[in-house]
């Protein structure tokens, strides 16, 4: 099954898609985690995308596009996966359409009063892993791999708030787009424990 998670920054995009991953064996192509890797390693996409991502815009389609064709290209792709951040406007969804095949769109709704809080108290681990400051008890380290925890370079107010305006202006019509095609499953990310909404995710997903 391919997948296509849905949902502003802050929804829970990565949390969930981790243990989605873990449940069902799904590879997890995050284009978020593949810009941050490229720019920790110094290369030329890293170089071009990190002034977008420092504006809280998006990086360029070609670029995007082309990195996501390209890795669905890989082996461990072939037995389905879940698109994380990709697409993220209706060009890019486009594009997708051409070069592979979507059974699911799943997205995460959350009020938008909540998503600052959540994505300015983020702390993350290089394995993945993300955690809130308010659950943390003071505690600096990842409780999966033990490695220390960070802040996101974006996960600052400035950032988020453009963030979030690109989301409501060229990612929130992707809704309407995959519900046409009849693929849309909305599930509420704003109520109950990480948990909680992980079961309700595995309830669309065990159909
Ligand atoms: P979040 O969903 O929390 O905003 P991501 O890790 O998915 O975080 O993305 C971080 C940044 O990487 C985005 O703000 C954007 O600049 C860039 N990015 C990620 N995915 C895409 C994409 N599909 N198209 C263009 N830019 C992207
Ligand atoms: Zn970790």
């Amino acid at each position: 099954m391919n997948i296509v998670l849905l949902g502003a920054p802050g929804a829970g995009k990565g949390t969930q898609a981790s243990k989605i991953s873990e449940k069902y064996n799904l590879l997890h192509i995050s284009t978020g985690d593949i810009f941050r890797a490229n720019i920790k390693g110094g290369t030329e996409i890293g170089k071009l995308a990190k002034s977008f991502i420092d504006a809280g815009k998006l990086v360029p389609d070609e670029v995007t596009c082309d990195i996501v064709k390209d890795r669905l290209t890989w082996d461990d792709a072939k037995s389905g996966y879940m698109l994380d951040g990709f697409p993220r406007n209706l060009y890019q969804a486009q594009e997708l359409d051409k070069f592979a095949k979507i059974d699911l769109c799943l997205n995460i709704e959350v009020d938008e009063s909540l998503l600052m809080d959540r994505i300015c108290g983020r702390r993350v681990c290089q394995c993945g892993e993300s955690y809130h400051v308010s659950r943390l008890n003071g505690k600096t380290t990842c409780a999966k791999c033990g490695k220390e925890l960070y802040r996101r370079a974006d996960d600052n107010p400035q950032t988020v708030k453009s963030r979030l305006d690109t989301y409501n202006t060229q990612t929130a019509p992707l809704v309407d787009y995959y519900k046409a095609q009849g693929k849309l499953k909305t599930v509420d990310g704003g109520k109950g424990s990480i948990d909680d909404i992980f079961a309700e995710i595995c309830k669309i997903l065990n159909k």
